[in-house]
């Protein structure tokens, strides 16, 4: 195949699917990631098991990562960001942060998302008691097989409380959109810790219990098998009495006020819009959606195209979503970019 490369820019799930995707059916690509290590967020912040493979993500996520790596057809920049992108379908040149130049016949964002800092919530605690921490950080603690442990003084806690939509779901602070999978991580997150430690008492706060599909088996089992206790509240803050975590809150069921407490706290912390998309927008000649999210070009149509011809974009550069969508989004653009640089015509719908 004469055509030039296909550049692929973040070599998490969605970018290592398009890679592979393309080095399936011949094509060249340049995989461009800015961190000094290939998987994306399952790799980077260290996931645990995946839902709902149950998988490690060092294998599952792993798994693709070697498969990329090894593969002649592929080529891997990593450390590295696109800084200048010009020129047309099938004819594109981009200068990387490393001073050199690659030409593409078109290009594949696959950027991702950016966890939501939960220091943005204040009033929830984090940031202020060590002891409220976050789903990656728990998601670490089973990864790297540390366990369980309070990060205050390394004791096992007894109460845990799981608290859902945390940088979700909240338009005052400018996030309405439901992050999609942190319901179904948190149901598993917390059948994980009744695991560990069968005397912790372990609660989730929701507004809405969102384990949609199949997923909603984690809801039942965690409950019915693990004998995680569910309350629908709002939350109004974290505070400590200086022992415990105290939450406080209004159980929305019954109408009351509740305060309970806790010896740890874990944020289910939702998919903000990278942080990046305010430089790679206008670098890539790309429309934002009005959150910030890398905006589509046409749902129905040829799948994954942006505002510019030439340029795609798959998985949670587009807004919340789950691995294997963000992979079988990398596969459709991947499709949609070879055709467009081999000149087969792309049938839209
Ligand atoms: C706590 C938590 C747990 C989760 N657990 C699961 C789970 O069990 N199962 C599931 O299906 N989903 C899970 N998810 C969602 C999952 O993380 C995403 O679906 C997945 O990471 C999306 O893949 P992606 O390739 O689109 O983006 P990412 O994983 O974000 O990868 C993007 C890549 O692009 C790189 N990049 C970003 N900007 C640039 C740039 N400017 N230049 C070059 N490279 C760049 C990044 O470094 C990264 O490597 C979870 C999410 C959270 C928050
Ligand atoms: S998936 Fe659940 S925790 Fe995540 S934002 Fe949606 S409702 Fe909230």
């Amino acid at each position: 195949m004469n055509s030039k490369p296909i550049l692929v820019v973040g070599g998490g799930p969605a970018g290592l699917a398009a890679a592979h995707a393309l080095a399936s059916v011949g094509q060249r690509s340049i995989v461009v990631e800015k961190e000094n290590r290939l998987g994306g967020a399952p790799i980077l912040s260290g996931y645990a098991k995946l839902v709902p493979s149950g998988e490690w993500a060092r294998d599952a996520i792993g798994g693709m990562v070697s498969r990329v790596e090894g593969n002649p057809l592929v080529e891997v920049r990593k450390g590295c960001r696109i800084e200048e992108f010009s020129g047309g379908p099938g004819d594109f040149t981009a200068r990387l942060s490393d001073g050199s130049t690659v030409e593409a016949g078109a290009a594949i964002l696959c950027t991702g998302f950016t966890h939501f800092d939960s220091v943005n919530k204040p009033e929830w605690g984090f940031g202020t008691f060590p002891d409220v921490v976050t789903t990656t950080q728990v998601e670490q603690m089973i990864s790297t097989g540390k366990g369980i442990r309070c990060p205050s003084d390394g004791r096992k806690p007894q109460r845990v409380a799981i608290l859902l939509c945390v940088g979700s779901r909240d338009r005052q602070i400018g996030r309405e959109w439901c992050s999609k999978i942190c319901c179904t991580v948190s149901c598993n997150i917390a059948m994980e810790i009744r695991e560990e430690l069968p005397d912790c008492h372990v609660y989730i706060y929701y507004m809405d219990i969102r384990t949609y599909g199949l997923n909603e088996t984690y809801y039942w089992r965690s409950q019915e098998e693990f004998k995680v206790k569910y309350i629908k509240a709002r939350i109004a803050e974290v505070t400590s009495d200086g022992q415990k975590l105290i939450v406080k809150g209004e159980d929305t069921l019954v109408k009351r006020p509740i305060t309970i407490p806790f010896d740890m706290v874990v944020h289910a912390i939702g998919m903000d819009p990278n942080v990046d998309n305010k430089t790679l927008a206008p670098i890539f000649g790309v429309g934002l959606q009005e959150h910030g999210h890398i905006a589509k070009g046409s749902a129905y149509g040829a799948l994954g195209e942006t505002s510019r011809a030439g340029v795609f974009v798959a998985g949670a550069a587009t807004g919340p979503e789950t691995i294997d969508d963000s992979i079988a989004q990398g596969k459709a653009a991947a499709m949609a970019a070879f055709a467009l640089v081999n000149q087969k015509t792309a049938v839209a719908a």
